[in-house]
C-alpha cells in the first residue's frame, strides 16, 4: 500500500516550490491532489505531468485570501473526489524586508492576509468536509522564522509564528474530531520565494547556506516528505506538533 493510498488531498500555493514538490510527492504516494494556485499555467502543467505519470490530480484556481472562492474550491473538490481527508496550507509570502518602524500598513496587511488570514479561511472551509470524513490531517507551513528571530522582515515573522499557534490551538479544537493539525518549519529552501531573495545579491546564497550547520539550504522535496509523512497515517499520533526541517538552522 502507498503512504497516502486513497486520501484526497488539497493543497494551496501548490503550483510552485515546496507546493509543487508536495503535490507530485502525495499523488506518487496514492493521494488524489487538488492543485490549487493563483497561477492556473503552472498549476494546469503539473496537473498534466501527475495524470501523465500515473496519478490524479485536479488544478483549480484559488486565491486563499478570497473566503468566496476557498468556500467554492472545497466544495467542487469534494464533488470531483468524493471526499476531503487532508489539507496543506502551504500558500505564503515572503512580503518587503523593511525594518518595522517603515513597514506601511498595506504592506504588513499583503503578508498577513495571504500567510494567515489564507490559513484561517482554508481550514474554517475544510474542516467540515474533513468531519464528514471521520477524521484527517491539516499540514499547515510555518518556518524557523516562526520560531526564531532573524532581525528582518518582521510582518512575515509575525505570520508565521501565528501559524504556529494557530495549529496548536486548532489541533486541540478538533482532537475530538480525529482530526490532526501540525506546523511544518522549514530552513532556507531552494525555491522561486528564495530564488527572487537571491537575484538582488548573489552573494546571498552563500550567506543562506552557511545558516545552516549542515552547511546549505534545503531543496523543496526535503519538506514534502514531512507534509507527505503528516498528511499519511503514520503520523496518527501526531498533533500540535513543530516538525522542524531546517538544516540546523534553529539549534543554536
Ligand atoms: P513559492 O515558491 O513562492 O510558492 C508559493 C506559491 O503560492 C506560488 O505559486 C505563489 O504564487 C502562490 N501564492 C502566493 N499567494 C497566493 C495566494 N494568495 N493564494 C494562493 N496561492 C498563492 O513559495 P515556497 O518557497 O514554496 O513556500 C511555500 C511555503 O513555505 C510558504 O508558506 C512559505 O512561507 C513557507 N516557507 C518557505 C521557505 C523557503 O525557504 N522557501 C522557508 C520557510 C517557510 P506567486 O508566485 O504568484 O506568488
Amino acid at each position: 500500500m502507498k503512504r497516502a493510498e486513497n486520501k484526497v488531498v488539497i493543497v494551496t500555493g501548490g503550483a510552485l516550490g515546496i507546493g509543487r514538490e508536495s503535490c507530485l510527492l502525495l499523488a506518487k504516494e496514492g493521494a488524489k491532489v487538488a492543485v490549487t494556485d493563483v497561477l492556473n499555467k503552472e498549476g494546469m502543467e503539473l496537473t498534466q505531468e501527475i495524470n501523465k505519470s500515473g496519478g490524479v490530480a485536479k488544478f483549480w484556481h484559488l486565491d486563499v485570501t478570497d473566503e468566496k472562492e476557498v468556500e467554492k474550491v472545497c466544495g467542487e473538490v469534494v464533488r470531483e473526489f468524493g471526499k476531503l481527508d487532508a489539507l496543506v496550507n502551504n500558500a505564503g509570502i515572503g512580503g518587503v524586508d523593511k525594518p518595522t518602524h517603515e513597514l506601511t500598513e498595506k504592506e504588513w496587511d499583503a503578508v498577513m492576509n495571504v500567510n494567515v488570514k489564507g490559513v484561517f479561511f482554508c481550514t474554517k472551509h475544510a474542516i467540515p468536509y474533513i468531519q464528514k470524513s471521520g477524521s484527517g490531517s491539516i499540514v499547515n507551513l510555518s518556518s524557523i522564522y516562526g520560531l526564531v528571530g532573524a532581525g528582518d522582515i518582521p510582518h512575515y515573522h509575525a505570520s508565521k509564528g501565528a501559524v504556529r499557534l494557530m495549529s496548536k490551538n486548532d489541533a486541540l479544537i478538533y482532537a475530538k474530531d480525529n482530526i490532526r493539525v501540525n506546523s511544518v518549519h522549514p530552513g532556507f529552501i531552494w525555491t522561486p520565494l528564495v530564488e527572487a531573495l537571491i537575484k538582488k545579491d548573489p552573494e546571498q546564497r552563500k550567506k543562506l547556506d552557511s545558516l545552516h550547520p549542515l552547511g546549505h539550504i534545503g531543496e523543496a522535496i526535503d519538506i514534502a516528505y514531512g507534509i507527505l509523512y503528516l498528511v499519511s497515517d503514520e503520523s496518527k499520533f501526531v498533533t500540535g506538533s513543530e516538525l522542524v526541517i531546517d538544516g540546523g538552522y534553529t539549534c543554536k
